[in-house]
């Protein structure tokens, strides 16, 4: 197990091939996830992150009329898949661990099961509000910001477990990833507080910074400026997501707060078939890849979202 950080050191500058996938929806089967993962192996990632999803609200209608409430995780397995892709693949897993769903104690647990897999990075995040519900609530002895969830890894390496009286405390070992946005996480009130809050993760034992998707590398760079001009040292990993259907220009942005430049979305909006949009979207995330490697980022992050033609015929140009 290698910890992200010697992996970006041991390159040597040069830039890195990564990407993150999904669980399978509950009930799939891990072939999808292999399947996914197989085309791109020919690029040599020296790590896959996997994300965590939370539990959902579900409303099933009962007979009569009544709506039953039920709480869901429809992709569970976030570690078993790390374990199992570290198994098959011979690279490292990050699974994304989240405060949203857990209490401290299910945290130290959560910790305890990786450090016993030798899973040793993890990417640490506040996580989302659940769908149905306007805000993020931590969970009553839970936490309320991934500064907090730092905190507590950063204390387990040092072999501080919740219980101060345990005789014989392990220290863990991880290399903990944080969370940046380039244009803003959208709760921030401006970006000077967004950054404030970025160098207090880095601070408290944050690593490394993985970002945002973002479509303009200029908000990528600005980003990266300001950050150094506050004083953030450590490496930041910029994340990809290539355009591939018509429907995209408008979710990607509800649902991560990103924009779309105007050029990228009339050139999406020209074309007939959802086949045309991933060719452009494909040929924008070259161009950005390729700008990026030039400005030597340390490695290229993208979200595949588990499907890997669109990430292929990228990394094909670009690696
Ligand atoms: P935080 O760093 O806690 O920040 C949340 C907000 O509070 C920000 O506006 C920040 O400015 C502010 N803030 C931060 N710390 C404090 C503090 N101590 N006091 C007051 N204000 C503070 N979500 C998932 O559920 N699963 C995933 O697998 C997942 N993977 C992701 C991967 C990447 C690379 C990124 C960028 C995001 C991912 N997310 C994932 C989404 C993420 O959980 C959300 O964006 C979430 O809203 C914020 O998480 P965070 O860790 O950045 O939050």
């Amino acid at each position: 197990m290698t910890k992200i950080v010697d992996h970006i050191a041991q390159a040597k500058g040069r830039t890195l091939f990564s990407f993150e996938i999904l669980p399978p929806l509950k009930g799939e089967s891990i072939n999808t996830i292999y399947a996914g993962i197989e085309p791109l192996m020919e690029f040599k990632p020296p790590f896959i992150d996997v994300t965590y999803h939370r539990e959902e609200y579900v409303y099933r209608q009962k007979p009569g009329g009544l709506l039953e409430k039920r709480v869901e995780r429809k992709r569970p397995g976030t570690v078993g898949i790390c374990a199992a892709i570290m198994n098959r693949f011979h690279v490292d897993a990050v699974p994304h661990i989240i405060c949203g769903g857990f209490s401290r104690e299910e945290t130290e647990e959560a910790l305890i099961d990786l450090h016993f897999l030798g899973i040793d990075n993890v990417l640490a995040m506040r996580g989302d509000a659940i769908k149905s519900e306007g805000r993020f609530y931590p969970e009553p002895d839970g936490h309320a910001y991934a500064t907090d969830l730092i905190s507590q890894i950063r204390a387990l390496n040092e072999g501080k477990y919740l219980d101060p009286e345990m005789p014989r405390p392990t220290p863990t070992n991880f290399c903990i990833g944080v969370a940046g946005y380039p244009e803003k996480h959208f709760e921030a009130p401006n970006m000077k507080t967004d950054l404030k809050w970025l160098k207090k993760k880095i601070e408290l034992g944050g690593e490394y910074i993985v970002t945002q998707m973002f479509f303009n590398n200029q908000a990528f760079l600005d980003f990266v400026e300001k950050c150094r001009a506050e004083g953030i040292t450590v490496p930041i990993i910029p994340g990809l997501k290539p355009i591939t259907t018509r429907k995209q220009l408008t979710l990607l942005p509800s649902i991560f707060h990103v924009d779309i430049p105007e050029a990228l979305a009339e050139a999406c909006e020209t074309c007939k078939t959802d086949a045309e949009v991933k060719q452009i979207g494909i040929e924008w995330c070259i161009q950005q890849s390729k700008e990026l490697v030039s400005a030597g980022v340390p490695v290229l992050h993208y979200y595949s979202m588990g499907k890997s033609d669109a990430v292929k015929a990228i990394a094909k140009e670009v690696f």
